[in-house]
């Protein structure tokens, strides 16, 4: 936990969040500010500062968070499928330094990047 970092302060529950799912390596809540029917922020509960500093040490999360994405997209509803983001940095436009992935669906996506 880091004492600065907003989504530390969501998982602890120091700051309300529209949680979705919860176990013991991930949490995940709506996104305030949606860019698509559903968009919810899946989180590490262990502070990752970005997909940079992904190690040995903590990947764990890393599956345990794409076991949830899977888990939360099918309870969402998202059967026709959805994207995962994660913005990593300055350059990559990451405004929260905690690694998160953006969970996007419900409607048909545009704007391809890749
Ligand atoms: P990024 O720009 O990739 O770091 O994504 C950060 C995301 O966090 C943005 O999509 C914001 O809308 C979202 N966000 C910021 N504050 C909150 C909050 N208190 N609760 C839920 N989502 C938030």
């Amino acid at each position: 936990m880091s004492e600065n970092c907003l989504f530390c302060r969501i998982i602890s529950g120091d700051i309300p969040s529209d949680k979705v799912y919860e176990d013991e390596y991930v949490c995940a809540f709506r996104d305030i500010n949606p860019q698509a029917p559903v968009h919810v922020l899946v989180v590490p509960k262990a502070h990752i500062a970005s997909a940079a500093d992904v190690s040995a040490e903590n990947s764990l999360y890393v599956a345990r968070c794409f076991e949830a994405i899977a888990k939360i997209a099918a309870a969402e509803g998202l059967g026709n499928g959805y994207r995962v983001i994660t913005n990593c940095g300055e350059d990559g436009g990451q405004s929260v330094m905690h690694l998160h992935f953006h969970l996007i669906g419900g409607v048909k996506l545009s704007e391809k990047i890749i």
